[in-house]
């Protein structure tokens, strides 16, 4: 059975072709710029995969996107399948599943966020494969998460926004945060885009800093600690480009336990370095992600 699969991020679209083992069989890359000029070249890369004049076993069953946000997945709303009030402004209020479904007819259609998106690819072959309860975190330029609780990607009210926490300053640090919003939340003061704003250079140029690594490391655990106290996972996994530092990980989780200060004592838990780990499936788990919603939206609908 073959699904497409839209990975949408905000600097690319991978626009793909996958089977229900996870295995991706064709993909594109298309930059992320304005919906005029990206959504035609996605929609044409979908639509010729539903032709009529193609062979039933070469049309995809079922589409699945995992998209930036903030982005709409109540299903019931008026609005569900929109991206909302997103810092990329042309891409305000874009009606995403709206529009791939005006394009390729009644064929099922998933939507979740891309972090939720990542984590169901993780959960289904990866690092959190046969969990129930697992989330994702990505720090990069933004920091977001993915969720899954009883087996379930967690939405709730509208969906979880972890990169927006508020947080204890560790003294010493007087960056005061790069969020419009909040100053020093998560985001603010341990994304890519605080750690360029507060060192003054890209993560990658400040490989040699362990200054530079060591805070970090102490706001992600810090951050890390609030997500075990409230959602207790079962394993926590770490993506996005700052993670892209492997030294990162000794050190968070040194952090993490000194913070825990054994309150809770868990298998899982002893066994920190599986416990925080980094994503499995090399860079592709959004992807997969988006043809696992492609087979439960396929699934839903029969
Ligand atoms: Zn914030």
């Amino acid at each position: 059975m073959l699904y497409g699969a839209l990975a949408a991020g905000g600097t690319k679209m991978i626009c793909a072709v996958g089977d229900e083992s996870g295995q991706i069989l064709d993909q594109l890359l298309i930059p992320t710029t304005t919906p005029e000029e990206t959504m035609p070249q996605v929609i044409e890369y979908f639509k010729a995969r539903v032709d009529p004049s193609l062979p039933e076993d070469e049309k995809i069953k079922a589409l699945g996107i995992a998209c930036f946000g903030p982005v709409d997945v109540r299903k019931n709303a008026k609005t569900y399948g929109n991206i909302l009030h997103t810092p990329k402004i042309p891409w305000r209020n874009y009606p995403m599943v709206q529009a791939m479904k005006d394009a390729l007819g009644d064929i099922p259609i998933g939507f979740d966020t891309d972090v939720n998106g990542a984590l169901l690819g993780e959960a289904t072959w990866g690092a959190a494969k046969g969990l129930e309860d697992a989330v994702y975190v990505t720090i990069g330029k933004g920091i977001g998460m993915g969720a899954i609780v009883s087996g379930n990607p967690v939405h709730g009210m509208l969906h979880p926004e972890v990169g927006h926490i508020r947080m204890s300053v560790i003294p010493g640090d007087e960056y005061q945060g790069s969020c419009p919003s909040h100053g020093a939340c998560f985001e603010g003061l341990a994304s890519g885009q605080a750690i360029l704003g507060r060192w003054g250079k890209q993560a990658h140029e400040l490989l040699d800093k362990p200054e530079v690594w060591d805070l970090e490391a102490k706001y992600i655990a810090q951050a890390l600690n609030s997500i075990i106290m409230t959602l207790s996972p079962q394993k926590i996994i770490l993506g996005g480009g700052v993670m892209n530092n492997k030294k990162l990980f000794p050190l968070i989780r040194q952090y993490l336990l000194e913070y825990i200060n054994e309150y809770i004592v868990t298998k899982e838990l002893r066994n920190m370095s599986s416990y925080v780990t980094p994503a499995a499936l090399n860079g592709n788990e959004g992807v997969m992600g988006a043809i696992k919603l492609a087979e439960m939206a396929a699934l839903d609908a029969e």
